[in-house]
């Protein structure tokens, strides 16, 4: 058998973390087994579902490096199918046609709430008369199409994470509505039922979701019996919390990938993390690996059936392993985009080796690549905010000799390099009779506005390389 798995987002909203986590699994899983790992945009809800949300589904899975075998397939496009299996349900007496109006089911629902009952449909229209069906269609009234669940069926599965699993019938509200009214009397096939012809239609041989999923699974057995298909295997993963143990949600701050993206995660780490969200590598203490190193030792035994606590401390710290090892050509690749959209100046070709300078110096500090900018800030303006403390630093006894030393020790240097830096600091030290600690922080203050910060020796290379340093070190002589 050829596992195939699919990951089936709607486009309601851009791809959420849980969503891409399922994905993550899904595509662990293909790849474990040498599987086809399928995409399917379920864009049936024509109200909600929206082009640009598509984009960023799309978007952000090849950003992920979460690539699929087959698709995108859209249910949009499929409709005819889904038709002919309602059809089939109806001819042979599985489905039928309800007119319950939403004023009946709304009377029916109060009822069950003042006998302190769970709310369902109680399968009043399964037997109508042809003569009833059409005194109902002589008063206009719509239409639904249900499928006849009998209360006293027991369903059971074997979920791959969640192990045994049983349902009751009369656990699931009465008859499913399968479609809605429309048109040609077919109906427009509803969530539930579309998602079990296309599984089956795509030969989908383990359906791995989200374990907010479960009810439907129950129902979703139902159907595959009904259209006399072969019941694939079920993994619902656990859902993904935040801190406080609740559901992670807009609340938290961000949900979208792309979201994650702007805040200057890498995709190699935010992956990493999705995969540690609610699995454990064999090797326990191996934390940090790619897709296709997970994919090796992927199982569902090590997946938890507990939900996975959203920890952001986690996330910064296998993010900051990303970019601290990145090649530097690289990790500037991803820094330019942030850079140009905090408005920084860049002529690619012209700047792209003293960027990859001002990369290096930076790339070991940052933890999120959106920190680049604050942080190189003092490299692309012309003048320096001093800090309250750089401020002081300046203000200091002999600050200022210290400085004017120095501008008047690299007039006469051709150019500045690491060892003649070094030499400069070191007469002057001598010359002024000083501590060198009070020339590394005078220089520091004076070049950056700050008294913290990158490598002081690089980043006074970087800035004597831009024709920076000695109108910095003139600027704060006369602060
Ligand atoms: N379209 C569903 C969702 O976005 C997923 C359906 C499924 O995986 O079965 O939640």
């Amino acid at each position: 058998m050829t596992v195939r798995v699919r990951i089936a987002p709607s486009p309601t909203g851009n791809l959420h973390i849980g969503t891409a986590r399922t994905a993550v699994f899904n595509w662990l899983f293909a790849h474990h087994h040498g599987g086809k790992f399928i995409l399917r945009i379920e864009d049936t809800d024509l109200e909600r579902s929206r082009p640009e949300y598509t984009d960023n589904i799309l978007a952000g899975l090849c950003w992920l490096g979460l690539n699929w075998d087959e698709g995108p397939f859209y249910q949009s496009q499929r409709l005819d199918l889904y038709k002919t299996a309602v059809q089939k349900l109806l001819d042979q007496g599985l489905a039928y046609r309800c007119y319950t109006t939403p004023e009946e089911l709304e009377a029916l629902r109060e009822a069950q709430k003042a006998r302190n009952e769970a709310p369902r449909y109680d399968n009043r229209h399964r037997n109508l008369t042809p003569e009833q069906e059409a005194a109902f269609k002589a008063e206009g009234r719509n239409f639904v199409i249900r499928f006849k669940i009998d209360d006293d069926r027991e369903i059971v599965w074997n979920d791959l994470v969640r192990e045994k699993m049983v349902w009751r019938g009369s656990d699931l509200g009465g008859d499913m509505v399968i479609a809605r009214a429309s048109e040609d009397g077919v109906g427009q096939p509803l969530y539930n039922f579309v998602v079990v012809v296309d599984d089956i239609d795509m030969q989908i041989t383990h359906i791995i979701r989200g374990e907010d999923h479960i009810a439907n699974t129950a129902k979703q057995i139902l159907l595959y019996e009904a259209l006399g298909a072969t019941i694939p295997e079920f993994a619902h993963s656990p859902l993904i919390l935040n801190m406080d143990g609740r559901k992670l949600s807009k609340r938290d701050g961000v949900t979208s990938i792309s979201d994650f993206q702007k805040m200057g995660f890498t995709p190699e780490a935010l992956v990493n993390y999705m995969t540690l969200l609610g699995w454990s590598s064999p090797e326990s203490t191996q934390e940090i690996f790619t897709l296709e190193e997970a994919a090796k030792v992927f199982s569902f035994e090590r997946v938890n059936k507990a939900g996975a606590k959203f920890d952001w401390a986690k996330l910064d710290w296998l993010n900051s392993q990303y970019i601290h090892h990145m090649p530097v050509d690289k990790l500037t690749d991803l820094l330019i985009p942030f850079w140009q959209e905090a408005g920084y100046q860049l002529d690619g070709a012209k700047d792209r080796p003293w960027l990859e300078q001002l990369t290096a110096v930076i790339g070991p500090s940052l933890t999120r690549l959106v920190e680049a900018v604050e942080m190189s800030k003092i490299f692309f303006s012309e003048t320096v905010e001093f800090s309250d403390e750089g401020s002081k630093q300046l203000q200091q006894e002999g600050s200022s000799a210290v400085l004017s030393a120095v501008i008047a020790a690299l007039e006469s240097q051709p150019g500045l390099t690491e060892a003649t830096a070094q030499e400069i600091i070191k007469q002057v030290v001598k010359q002024q009779n000083v501590k060198k600690g009070l020339v590394m922080r005078s220089l520091r203050a004076a070049l950056t506005g700050d008294v913290h910060g990158p490598d002081l020796i690089q980043s006074w290379l970087l800035l004597n390389q831009i024709g920076l340093d000695k109108p910095r070190l003139n600027q704060a002589i006369n602060s």
